[in-house]
């Protein structure tokens, strides 16, 4: 019988973070620090403008970009991280992940490489590899900085057309200053490349400012910039997000986008435009309180581990190989015996070996339990 599958999909993995995710499931001992899911609900404002519009029967399509409120709120929202775009560039998508996978659809020839600075986010290879192109993954342990000269030693001999980047990164934590992203930026201009700026973390940001990399010089043509609200606004379940790109990429991504998903949400659409138009004062809330989370858990983690203080996102990446078990085996046998899940940082490629990925996106006193465990665990190795 010929194989129903196609080899493409056959080829790839299912993604590490859902394997624990589906162990933990229906155990309510468990704390989890697996998923990188925000604790808090929606913000009220922001649900209140999606039931008046379900209550007025706004239920329709509609236009494949998006809502023309939308797009304007987005290119005002983003001149703070120093962009100047137009509504023609933006498309609303149905969250980060279909940006992701429309960009590479968009610009991948058969074969064409796809630089990814590693640890990185569970989606990036797997959809360069269905899209067609050649995944090259960039160690950047232990520091997780990719520099100049390490891109170019990796880009050598291979001929990548693009690059992507995540910063602040999940798993890691880790942001750009400006002088790191014009190293960055040189390369990609060197190279010719197109830069895939997944910038999801942006709001959380605690160390530094967030720059997008398309606001450097000579950058804005070639980049383009993924956001969404599933992080910051915990809008996650409505599944909304966006791209702004280069205008022939955006007319590219929407022939795929208008065919495979028409538009995205129009209820997710309308809250989206309040979570820009009015949550400054709960964004700083927000932010304030995963940097009070922060400081504590890096502080104990940091008396177990060596570990990094993040400077965005929601995640702590610390090293686990000095106590002689694989990143596997050491989340495995942590969920078993103590109930804490975490991710094990092979995960996010293969430099993410001897690291676990622990996600500070729940309240304080079950942060207090699971660092507790985490060391009574780490006592009896
Ligand atoms: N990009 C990164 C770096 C993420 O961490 C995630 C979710 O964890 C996504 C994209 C997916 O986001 P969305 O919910 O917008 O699809």
């Amino acid at each position: 019988m010929p194989r129903r599958i196609s080899e493409r999909v056959d080829s790839i993995k299912p993604s590490g973070i859902r394997k624990f995710f589906d162990l933990v499931m229906g155990r309510p001992d468990v704390i989890s620090l697996g998923v990188g899911e925000p604790d808090f609900p929606v913000p009220w404002r922001i649900r209140e403008q999606m039931i008046y519009s379900l209550e007025k029967g706004i239920t329709s399509y509609t236009s494949n970009h998006g809502l023309p409120e939308l797009r304007e709120e987005i290119v005002r929202y983003y001149r703070k991280f120093g962009v100047e775009a137009n509504a023609e560039d933006v498309i609303v998508t149905t969250g980060v992940s279909e940006g992701i996978d429309l960009v590479l659809r968009a610009i991948l020839n058969p074969g064409d490489g796809v630089l990814i600075p590693e640890p990185a986010y569970v989606s990036y290879k797997p959809l360069t590899v269905l899209a067609g192109g050649e995944a090259i993954p960039i160690p950047t342990t232990p520091n997780f900085k990719p520099t100049y000269e390490l891109l170019m030693r990796y880009a050598k001999g291979s001929y990548p057309k693009a690059i992507v980047l995540n910063y602040p990164n999940n798993p890691t934590g880790v942001s750009y200053s400006k002088k790191e992203l014009e190293e960055i930026a040189d390369f990609a201009i060197e190279l010719d490349l197109i830069v895939i700026s997944d910038e999801i973390y942006a709001e959380l940001t605690y160390t530094g400012k967030h720059i997008s990399i398309a606001s450097l010089n000579g950058m804005e043509e070639r980049t383009v910039i993924l956001n969404g609200f599933s992080k910051a606004f915990a809008m996650t379940g409505f599944r909304i997000g966006y791209v702004i790109a280069p205008s022939d990429i955006v007319d590219a991504m929407l022939k795929i986008h208008q065919y495979c998903m028409l538009c995205a949400p129009i209820t997710a659409q309308i809250g989206a435009i309040e979570a820009l138009k009015g949550c400054e004062s709960e964004l700083e809330r927000i932010r304030a309180e995963y940097m009070r989370r922060r400081n504590f858990f890096v502080k104990r983690l940091s008396k177990i581990f060596e570990v990094r203080k993040p400077d965005g996102a929601f995640y702590a990446f610390p090293k686990i190989d000095s106590y002689g078990l694989s990143s596997e085996e050491f989340a495995e046998r942590l969920l078993l015996e103590k109930g804490v899940a975490v991710v094990p940082g092979n995960a996010f490629g293969d430099c993410g070996e001897g690291y676990i990925r622990c996600a500070y996106a729940v309240s304080m006193e079950k942060l207090k339990v699971a660092v507790d465990r985490i060391e009574d665990f780490v006592r009896k190795l």
